[in-house]
């Protein structure tokens, strides 16, 4: 919401729809419209193609979000915002240590918002903060987190109340102490979720961008039902039944959803959407946990024609 007050857009912005609704909450704060881009088949951003497409006279900005901390084709958005004279920015909020092309998420587009809620990889209980190499939304920012003004009680512009607290920035301090290790525990535990998965029929992953590192803020399954013998929701209960818990992110996509519903078609989200399973993931989690949510998965998979009956 700062980006955009500080940026003075209106109109249009584009973004996917297959984001967490926090991305598109903030574009109707703004007072304006966001226009649903489809997602890129495997790697779940924003589809640079589709994007280029939907841009017209009313548009101001794409704002795409990292999924799962992967990042967006950034090269290729940052030409289209060069291209048509619109603004770019992101939603970082998966991405605390994410790297793109060997350098690290916050340093792209006008703009980048990160979150440091608690399923975040630097948690300061809640609280986020943007970065940017353009002066003027760094002075806009500052002010407008705090209500708009610089201290003399003056408003430049409605900002809003996003300070943060001394108290949340201490524990952020903290966990930023451990993202180097935990981000490479992650990974390690990625790498036997893979390994372990790969090779039950009907299970894909996301694909990572080339010369990119991802945080795996989540580390979702994509499900082809017939090969696998169960639905992701079928998938799901049974999980859930073996108390594993697992999330449906982002499931209904924003363009289905009641507050921002758009009769449109988005050929790869709306096949991706009701599809794919985000399975139990923390940087402390035991590699024995690890190993007995696969053996759970093939279990599934291979008592699937008896669990569809039971289900
Ligand atoms: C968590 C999340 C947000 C919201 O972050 P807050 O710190 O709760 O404001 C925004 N976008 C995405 C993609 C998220 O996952």
């Amino acid at each position: 919401m700062l980006v955009m007050k500080s940026l003075k857009l209106r109109g249009e912005v584009i973004t996917p729809s297959f984001t967490f609704c926090a991305t598109t909450n903030a574009i109707e704060w703004c007072g304006m419209k966001p226009v649903f881009a489809d997602i890129e088949e495997g790697y779940l951003c924003a589809d640079p193609n589709h994007v280029n497409e939907l841009v017209t006279k009313k548009t101001s900005a794409i704002l795409a979000t990292h999924v799962f901390g992967n990042p967006c084709d950034i090269g290729a958005l940052q030409d289209i915002a060069d291209d048509r004279k619109i603004r770019l920015f992101f939603d970082a909020a998966h991405c605390f240590g994410s790297e793109y092309k060997g350098k690290k998420i916050g340093n792209f587009g006008d703009a980048e918002s990160f979150s440091l809620s608690p399923t975040k990889l630097v948690v300061a209980v809640e609280g986020g903060f943007l970065t940017t190499n353009d002066d003027e939304i760094a002075r806009l920012g500052i002010m407008g987190r705090d209500y708009g003004h610089d201290g003399s009680y003056d408003c430049e512009f409605a900002g809003l109340n996003a300070r943060m607290e001394e108290f949340n920035a201490i524990i952020g301090n903290e966990t930023l102490k451990r993202l180097e290790k935990n981000l490479q525990m992650r990974t390690d535990l990625v790498g036997i979720y893979r390994q372990g998965l790969s090779k039950v029929p009907g299970i894909s992953f996301q694909k990572i961008r080339d010369r990119s590192r991802t945080t795996y803020k989540d580390f979702p399954l994509i499900l082809d039902e017939k090969e696998f013998g169960l639905s992701r929701d079928q998938l799901y209960e049974s999980l859930r039944m073996e108390n594993i818990i697992s999330k449906k992110y982002f499931d209904p996509p924003s363009h289905k959803q009641r507050a921002f519903r758009q009769d449109i078609r988005l050929p790869v989200t709306d096949s991706i959407a009701p599809r794919i399973i985000s399975i139990p993931l923390f940087s402390h989690m035991p590699k024995d946990d690890v190993k007995k949510v696969i053996e759970t998965i093939k279990n599934i998979h291979e008592n699937a024609e008896d669990i569809r009956k039971a289900l």
